[in-house]
């Protein structure tokens, strides 16, 4: 099949906006692909080369891009540089270079998808000396070989930048359509294989039978069920109905562990796969689980000198390359299992929780490295509350709550398992600056500025800017006692000598360049003035610094 082709299909892609009018003009393109050419078709669509869960990288990055270019086109590489500054683009950039090329090679425009897969599958392949050469001869010959409108898609695609907006959440129903199966099955049966390319081919020659005879596979990773969040325990046993399970929420990472016969194979939530970064968890699973094939699920909590460390902590342990056993040595962990989808050759997703977590009971052997995640069963609101206590205490980040009926449902948060922590913490600072309102607040002081403790220099550090979260009395009466501390005006600004401390809450803490103390709260709102603190105790940069680096571990895992 001709690249043009997909080349002339991203073109009709880009000109519509619409989802529907995106998912018809694919489902008709679907059914015209020849069935050989389809996997490969539907992962390029998505952007990829590969499935979901390969850590393959094609390692083509913007340098070797323009080298590329150069390359096949005999442009300086001050020319290429500034047509990609004018267009922001290196596909648009190539197209303009192929296009005032002076001298026309007698290659044959015949890119098909075959090759471009095919190069760009022994471009990620390749390793050792001479990569880099060899790399950029397999671009060039694409670039070389593709026509001018499909090679903006093309080097887009390379460098990971395809943006022809169409999500996966299009390719299901446009695959659904084409082939007259449902969405529904489609995504199942994606969750559970995880590759856009065979999902496509299965429904094309299998159908709906086919999509629907899909199981869970020892050694392939599948997508894991998600949770949704609550406030609290009450609006957790709303959700997930009483009796129900409550669980610790370990703070680390969530691991996929296959198991058949002495082999163990672990996969992250992000289906990469660590089995070689983390050898305790492999000799711990070979002598804790008792079954000869399984796959469990579990949190592995990191530890250093005896204390759980935050999750960002083991994450570098994920991609790490060498230094494993080191690694293992210096922050160990320990996995509390909480789930097991497949056993004894078939897959039990569609069994209810409470007798998955018999069966995880009846597997597992806890040993030193690998244990059973702390597990309450109970209807009552109290006993669930000192159980949620006693995680906190424990150092845990707070509890799951899960439905004991429900089935495991991959891919997705349904609603079957609920997180409740304890939000963000509040901090307690100092008002070092202001500004005078506008129009109906001109009278009032009505932006506040906000700083911590730097104990080392008894300096105040700021750290935001605080606009609302308060009433018209408040503003009044913050105003009344900031009015005798101001030391200098300019403009509408005030400097304020700092004497208040007041209780922020906030959303998150960002990095920033533009307060001293290099992180700006997003979203602070004042929870109240403590009139009983003094400067000194307000909080200081240490404490925000500390906050910054656990919250950025939650962001990583949710990404
Ligand atoms: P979140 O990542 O914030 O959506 O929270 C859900 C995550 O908590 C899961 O993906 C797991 O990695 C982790 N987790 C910790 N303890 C448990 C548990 N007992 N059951 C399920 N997930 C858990």
């Amino acid at each position: 099949m001709l690249y043009s082709e997909l080349g002339g299909l991203y073109n009709k892609l880009e000109s519509t906006t619409k989802i529907l009018e995106m998912r018809e003009i694919l489902a008709d393109f679907l059914k015209a692909v020849p069935a050989e050419n389809l996997s490969d078709v539907v992962l390029l669509l998505s952007g990829r080369v590969f499935p979901l869960y390969t850590e393959k990288e094609l390692g083509v990055a913007e340098n070797m891009m323009i080298k590329a270019i150069m390359k096949v086109t005999g442009h300086s590489e001050r020319d290429i540089r500034e047509w990609w500054r004018e267009t922001g683009d290196l596909g648009l950039t190539c197209a303009k270079a192929i296009a005032s090329k002076s001298q026309h090679t007698l290659l044959q425009k015949e890119l098909t998808v075959e090759m471009t897969v095919s190069n760009l599958r022994k471009a990620a392949d390749m390793t050792g000396p001479g990569t880099v050469d060899k790399k950029l001869s397999l671009v060039s010959e694409l670039i070389s070989s593709a026509d001018e409108r499909s090679v903006v898609y093309l080097v887009r695609t390379i460098l990971g930048q395809l943006r022809v907006g169409v999500g996966w959440g299009t390719i299901r129903d446009a695959i659904a359509i084409a082939f007259g199966v449902e969405s529904s099955s489609v995504e199942r049966a994606f969750n559970l294989i995880c590759d856009f390319g065979e999902v496509a081919r299965i429904a094309k020659d299998d159908g709906e039978k086919g999509l629907n005879s899909i199981e869970l596979e020892i050694g392939r990773p599948y997508r894991v069920m998600l949770s949704q969040t609550v406030d609290n325990l009450a609006q957790g046993f709303d959700k997930v109905g009483r009796p129900a399970a409550v669980e610790y929420k370990y703070d680390g990472m969530r691991v996929q562990i296959h198991k058949r016969g002495d082999k163990i194979v672990l996969f992250t939530r992000r289906l990469d796969e660590v089995t070689k970064q983390f050898p305790e968890i492999v000799e711990a699973a070979k002598k804790a689980i008792q079954a000869d094939n399984c796959i469990v699920e579990g949190e592995a909590v990191g530890y250093r000198k005896g204390q759980p460390v935050p999750f960002q902590e083991i994450s570098r342990r994920i991609k790490r390359k060498y230094d494993i056993d080191e690694m293992a040595k210096e922050i160990p962990t320990i996995t509390n299992l909480f789930d097991c989808v497949f056993l004894d050759g078939k897959s039990i997703l569609k069994t209810p929780f409470k007798q998955r977590r018999k069966k995880l009971e009846k597997t597992v052997k806890p040993v030193k490295h690998m244990v059973l995640a702390e597990q309450l069963v109970t209807s009552d609101e109290k006993q669930a509350e000192k159980f949620y206590q006693e995680a906190l205490d424990d150092k845990q980040e707070g509890v799951m709550m899960k439905n004991l009926d429900a089935a495991y449902q991959a891919g997705s948060r349904v609603g079957y398992m609920i997180k409740i922590k304890p939000i963000m913490e509040s901090l307690d600072l100092v008002i070092v600056g202001a500004e005078w309102g506008e129009g109906k607040r001109s009278k009032w002081l009505s932006s506040f500025l906000l700083a911590c403790r730097d104990p080392d220099t008894e300096k105040f550090l700021e750290c935001g800017k605080m606009a609302t979260g308060l009433t018209d009395k408040q503003f009044e009466e913050i105003t009344e006692r900031l009015k005798p501390l101001i030391e200098h005006q300019s403009g509408r600004k005030v400097k304020i000598r700092p004497e208040i401390v007041v209780e922020i809450g906030y959303q998150e803490i960002q990095k920033s360049p533009t307060y001293a103390s290099g992180f700006a709260l997003r979203f602070p709102r004042l929870i109240m003035v403590r009139e009983d603190r003094s400067v000194s105790d307000a909080n200081t940069i240490k404490k925000i610094r500390e906050l910054y680096e656990s919250s950025k571990g939650e962001q990583v895992k949710q990404e």
